[in-house]
């Protein structure tokens, strides 16, 4: 029998607990305003506290996210930060017949927008950076294991060989400049569902900063970016799920102007004669990845990178991350949560990282 796993109110409490730690610890003295407050009260809040805050929750990309601002423009910055949510979705969605990328997935080519130009470029590059452990065209085997429709099973190993020759992303023809993109495999099939929402969560950074906003947050079901320090000058503090129990977590960094962003097994997944399988696929075997990993938390200014190498440094196990990491240091920093519990943090960023959990430095020079 099979049995979908993936808890959406679980996922709730857990970005709901992140927001809830985020603006309790430091921000008690701002007021955060919901979707359905006033100008009025927004200007009221603005006299009493001398900040501005809004904070608006959206459903988009199968995901429960939360913008907030704060700052005199916060309510502008927010709204537009929801409308490009809702544009990158309708663009983006593997799940709507009719967005740009279900689209190019049928024609087998097409001229990309600006937005997906930017997401094939990033991936490519990642596909290439981490030899292939990010792959944005393997789709067709997310079909064959039923993620993309929720039907889900254990496919045929002789299908699955089958299926990852569509995969081979080498084949695909992508033009910057203009934008123009074709698959060199019949029924080849890409999908931006491992970067998407890093890619998001910077835009909503440019959307508030472009509106004067020097403080604020989005979480997309769990990942996070933060802008600038909390409005009292502090660090933000951002709580890192607990594999094993999503209501809990395993512990705190402390950060600015960063993206956090989290891939696990544990986020979505089904099993089958008490097998768990889930959603993060092993390009070279087509299985879902057994790095000995329960999940990789990338932390880097750069929030499309970090969603992408979460994915990847999932797949790759923890001694091919720490040799990324070694080699990319500057771009980004990592906690690494080992099925054996260990947790492994860079060297970076462990002094503002707080757990319960012993923790193991990632140092530079082995
Ligand atoms: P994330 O939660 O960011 O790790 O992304 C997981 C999603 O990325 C999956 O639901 C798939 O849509 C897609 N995906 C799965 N495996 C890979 C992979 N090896 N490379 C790129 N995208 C993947
Ligand atoms: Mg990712």
């Amino acid at each position: 029998m099979i049995t979908l796993k993936k808890n959406i109110t679980k996922i709730c409490i857990i970005s709901l607990l992140t927001i809830i730690i985020l603006t309790l610890t430091g921000c008690s003295n701002i007021i955060g305003s919901k979707e359905n407050d006033t100008a009025s009260s927004l200007q009221q809040n603005n006299q009493q506290k001398n900040t501005v805050s809004y904070t608006k929750d959206v459903y988009a990309m199968d995901t429960y996210m939360t913008v907030t601002a704060y700052g005199e423009n916060a309510q502008t910055a927010v709204e537009q930060a929801e409308n490009k949510i809702e544009e990158l979705d309708n663009k983006l969605s593997v799940g709507k017949a009719d967005s740009e990328v279900s689209l190019l997935n049928n024609a087998g080519s097409g001229e990309l927008s600006e937005d997906a130009a930017y997401l094939m470029k990033r991936s490519l590059e990642l596909w290439r950076q981490t030899d292939g452990a990010f792959n944005p065209a393997i789709y067709p085997v997310m079909e064959k294991w039923g993620f993309t429709t929720k039907d889900y099973k254990v496919p045929d190993k002789e299908e699955l060989l089958k299926t990852l020759a569509l995969t081979d992303a080498s084949k695909i023809s992508f033009d910057e400049g203009s934008g123009s993109v074709e698959f060199g495999i019949k029924e080849m099939k890409i999908d931006f569902g491992g970067i998407a929402k890093g890619y998001t969560s910077s835009l909503i950074m440019d959307i508030f900063k472009e509106n004067g906003i020097d403080s604020g947050l989005v979480s997309l079901g769990g990942n996070v970016q933060v802008l600038g320090n909390k409005t009292d000058g502090s660090l933000w503090r951002v709580a890192i799920q607990n594999p094993d129990n999503t209501e809990d977590y395993i512990g705190i960094l402390e950060t600015k102007d960063k993206a956090v962003i989290t891939s696990g097994g544990y986020e979505r997944y089904f099993e089958e004669n008490g097998k768990k399988y889930h959603h993060i696929i092993d390009p070279d075997t087509g299985y879902p990845a057994e790095s000995g990993l329960k999940s990789v938390t990338i932390v880097s200014s750069d929030g499309t990178l970090a969603d992408g190498l979460s994915t990847a440094l999932f797949v790759m196990g923890e001694d091919k991350a720490v040799e990324y990491w070694r080699n990319n240091d500057e771009l980004f920093d990592m906690i690494l949560f080992a099925e054996d519990k260990r947790l492994l943090v860079t060297e970076n960023i462990s002094d503002s990282f707080s757990s319960d959990l012993n923790i193991v430095n990632v140092e530079k020079e082995d």
